[in-house]
């Protein structure tokens, strides 16, 4: 089968590749229809994880069909129209026991290995997904194939991003980093906040933002912004979703007293010179959040069948698998926001 793999220049190819077997019980195996690729994909690309396996295949964001299910498999059958977790969790660990599923004791990410076990991922003509019953959920036939694929990860997260923060009804909420993680989280917030501000300094993110229903400035514009928004008191939640020390500086000091910054961006700087007398003497809250699709999936694909949710509308690009290596130069140098590839 065709997959995309690293080719070890900050490029990725579409290699040749054995097709994926049953090897537990619990596994499933997966026709891939639409796959995406997500900014957590550029890490590897660009040599940021320690320990990558260089073959293993690329992708977390996928739907498609079921073609074969393990012997141990009870829920999910043959022929279903699926959307996989972005992780696997095994629903019997401490954490999985007590709904802290994205802290699965056993997860892995598809797509990546190093940090966790290798996981081959999405962006191939088929996929092997462990505990199926768990990572697979069935589509409705009003659910499509690309509108799907953002319950895998990144609508649950920028959702996340929105109840952990706490966000209420009329906040004013400043949504930092307007890639596809933070426009969920501006989709999602839309219904709620009084007033939602979203902060990026790429032009065609900000016109997607404005379409979703917030006021869209560029980052040397917030401090102005959120003080006349706020009578100079800052914003009640500010969600960092750009995954950068200067997007979090900046979300810790849009954030009013007693206020709450909510991240979802990626971090992984160990030396952040975090500003601890500003936390103290504005009480702030500072909350990180991977994302919990196995939780939030469910309501999430009501909210898209009822059609009160639409993500796919962020998607700009649309391209076959075999243009992967084009799609993830357009999605690295951001003239993609979101790109949709088709196997
Ligand atoms: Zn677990």
């Amino acid at each position: 089968m065709k997959a995309v793999v690293l080719a070890g220049d900050g490029t990725v190819r579409v290699d040749d590749a054995a097709d994926p077997q049953i090897v537990d019980g619990t596994d499933a195996i997966v026709e891939v229809r639409r796959t995406a690729i997500c900014g957590a994909d550029l890490f590897p690309l660009h040599g940021m994880t320690p320990g990558f396996d260089d073959a293993t295949i690329l992708g977390h964001e996928f739907a498609g069909v079921v073609v074969e299910v393990g012997a141990n498999v009870e829920r999910i059958q043959t022929g279903q129209r699926v959307v996989c977790t972005s992780t696997i969790s095994d629903g019997t660990c401490a954490h999985c026991r007590a709904g802290r599923v994205s802290q699965c004791l056993g997860r892995a990410l598809f797509g990546y290995s190093g940090v966790y076990p290798r996981l081959d991922g999405g962006q191939a003509e088929l996929v092997r997904v462990p505990h199926a019953d768990r990572c697979l959920l069935a589509l409705p036939d009003e659910v499509d194939d690309e509108s799907a694929i953002f319950l895998a990860d990144i609508l649950p997260t920028g959702y996340g991003a929105v109840v952990r923060g706490g966000v209420a009804a009329g906040d004013v909420v400043v949504v930092v980093g307007c890639g596809p993680v933070g426009l969920m989280a501006v989709m999602c917030a839309a219904g709620i906040a009084g007033t939602l501000i979203a902060v990026d300094g790429v032009q065609e993110r900000r016109k997607i933002a404005e379409r979703l229903g917030a006021q869209a400035i560029a980052p040397e514009e917030a401090a102005a912004v959120v003080g006349d928004a706020t009578a100079e008191l800052g914003a009640d939640v500010v969600i960092e979703a750009a995954g950068s020390p200067g997007a979090l500086d900046l979300a810790l000091r849009q954030t009013r007293g007693r206020g709450i910054i909510s991240v979802v961006g990626a971090h992984f700087e160990p030396d952040y010179p975090l500003d601890n007398a500003l936390m103290f003497e504005r009480e702030l809250t500072l909350r990180f959040t991977i994302g919990d699709p196995a939780r939030d999936r469910d309501q999430l694909l009501a909210s898209i069948a009822a059609g009160r949710l639409d993500p796919a509308q962020i998607v700009t690009h649309r391209l076959p698998l075999d243009a992967a290596p084009e799609a993830y130069r357009l999605f690295d140098t951001r003239e993609a926001t979101k790109v949709v590839l088709t196997p």
